[in-house]
């Protein structure tokens, strides 16, 4: 049995305080957010504060991967947010034949849950602050590590967290589930520790999202995958719980011309003028305003630099230790994943030998997650680039046959049951593209069916036709 410290009560940090505690460690989460759980979904969407949670107010979708885990490891976590209302939809059960070749045995994992982050964090919350072994502490904020003796000579050892109201917490362990804004990074320099190794790319998307609520009770038919590229924009359509979705369009961070998005009639007459995306209008907005969120960077921190751990006693997991661009909707999945392997590192290599611990955790952060964090960050940077050139009415070719598969994979999908798959594999964070693309015979159907992926004709406004819309 282990004293643990969680940095955060994301849904993240909430997730991995579950599964620890499940697991007969003593687990103490300690969440700077003040306000106490909100009684029900709709009272978490109109009025609990997270400020800690930048992207709190913005769509999000829980990929089958996130779902699987839950069912997996946190089935009661699965159960509370299909009660509060989440949507539970299948994109194979729902396409024609014609694209999915009819069921297959399988295709179930292909299952996700929706629904608005509020809503879902509410639920994984209320399961949390129920959970014998974990106490959560809200309205604390974590101010710096506590130091005791090395285990490793000359790297400090963390014992614990000192809180913002000047309390001392030991534990075996301290887990940062701080979010993309967690500053381990200074906490680890006052403590003497080198600072971690951040990577960052300070390119970035902008979002201009809405949520809606159904008239009808009926949630809009999806013509396409979630994720659509219109040109120099995305825009980004899902189901939400108790008939509510949103509808996001996702631009450029740089792309200025484009911020006349942030006015609702602007982006009203934008969206209406996108012909799979229209229809998610026809309905009652929730938001009187368009939310926004930009400057998000994709950011990784190492802390073994060179092999070598900057401290003993303390991890990051998830958002803490590497976040993405949001467009992908992979955060809660990759997060999750990352705390399956720190608890089943734990399970392994106990806390006795914190240098043995730490060693065990980064190479199992480099197998499970690492690599989902490095294909995400291509196609961030694909996007990004590809998005810039058609603002500037160029060609994108990078030459990258990652590339030149990822775009052949997407047109392919609806012309190939198995190409179909492949891409949702890949989408729901169930299989990497490298092991999705081996399958025996899927090059080729890929390459038979999306090959001509550039001929594809874009039925929505040119670029000229864009900006005007934007910015009338
Ligand atoms: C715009 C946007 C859209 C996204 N959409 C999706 C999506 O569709 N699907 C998806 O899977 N992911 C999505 N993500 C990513 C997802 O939100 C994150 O991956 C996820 O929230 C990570 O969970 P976490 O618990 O690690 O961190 P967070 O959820 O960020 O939680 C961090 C917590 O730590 C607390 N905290 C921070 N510092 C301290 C401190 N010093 N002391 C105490 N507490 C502290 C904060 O208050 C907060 O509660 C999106 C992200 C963005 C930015």
């Amino acid at each position: 049995m282990t004293e643990v410290l969680i940095v955060g009560g994301g849904v993240v940090g909430m997730g991995l305080g579950m599964m620890l505690a499940r697991d007969a460690h003593t687990v103490t989460i300690v969440e700077r957010d003040a306000q106490p759980i909100p009684k029900d979904p709709e009272e978490a969407w109109d009025n609990w504060e997270r400020r800690g949670v930048n992207q709190f107010r913005l769509p999000h979708l829980f990929m089958a991967r996130y779902r699987e885990i839950l069912e997996e490891d946190l089935p009661d976590v699965a159960a509370a947010i299909g009660r509060d209302g989440a949507v539970r939809s299948n994109p194979v059960l729902g396409a024609p034949e014609s694209i999915t070749g009819g069921p297959r045995p399988g295709d179930a994992r292909y299952d996700i849950l929706s629904g608005r982050r509020a809503m879902v964090e509410r639920a994984v919350a209320s399961v949390a602050e129920g959970t014998p072994g974990l106490e959560v502490r809200r309205g604390v904020a974590v101010a710096g590590l506590l130091g005791g003796s090395e285990a490793i000579g000359g790297v400090p050892h963390v014992t614990g967290v000192r809180t913002s109201d000047g309390d001392e917490v030991r534990a075996d362990l301290v887990i940062d589930c701080g979010g993309r804004r967690s500053a381990l990074p200074d906490w680890l320099e006052a403590l003497g520790a080198r600072r971690p190794h951040d990577e960052v790319d300070d390119s970035g998307f902008i979002y201009f999202g809405r949520h809606f609520r159904s008239r009808y009770g009926q949630l809009p038919v999806a013509l396409g995958p979630g994720l659509q590229p219109y040109g120099s924009i995305s825009a980004l359509m899902l189901p939400c719980d108790n008939d509510t979705w949103a509808v996001t369009l996702v631009a450029r961070s740089g792309d200025r011309a484009l911020f006349g998005l942030k006015d609702v009639a602007s982006w009203e007459r934008t969206v209406r003028a996108l012909p799979t995306v229209a229809h998610w209008l026809d309905g009652d907005p929730i938001e009187d305003r368009i939310v926004t969120i930009a400057k998000i960077e994709d950011r990784h921190r190492d802390l073994h630099p060179d092999g070598v751990p900057v401290a003993t006693g303390v991890v990051a997991v998830a958002d803490a230790w590497a976040c993405t661009n949001p467009s992908l909707g992979r955060g809660a999945s990759i997060g999750m994943l990352h705390a399956q392997a720190l608890r089943d590192t734990l399970r392994r290599t106990g806390p006795d030998d914190p240098a043995a611990l730490g060693e065990a955790f980064a190479t199992a952060t480099e197998a499970t997650v690492e690599p989902w964090y490095r294909t995400t960050l291509s196609f961030d940077r694909h996007r990004l680039a590809e998005m810039s050139a058609i603002a500037e009415g160029a060609i994108y070719d990078p030459g990258d046959p990652a590339y030149e598969m990822t775009k052949a994979l997407a047109f392919a999908a609806p012309r190939d049951p198995d190409a179909f798959r492949a891409f949702l594999d890949i989408a729901f964070v169930l299989e990497l593209p490298e092991v999705a693309l081996a399958r025996p015979g899927l090059f080729e159907k890929v390459v038979a069916h999306g090959a001509a992926w550039r001929d594809e004709p874009v039925f929505g406004p040119d670029r000229a036709a864009l900006l005007a819309l934007a910015n009338a």
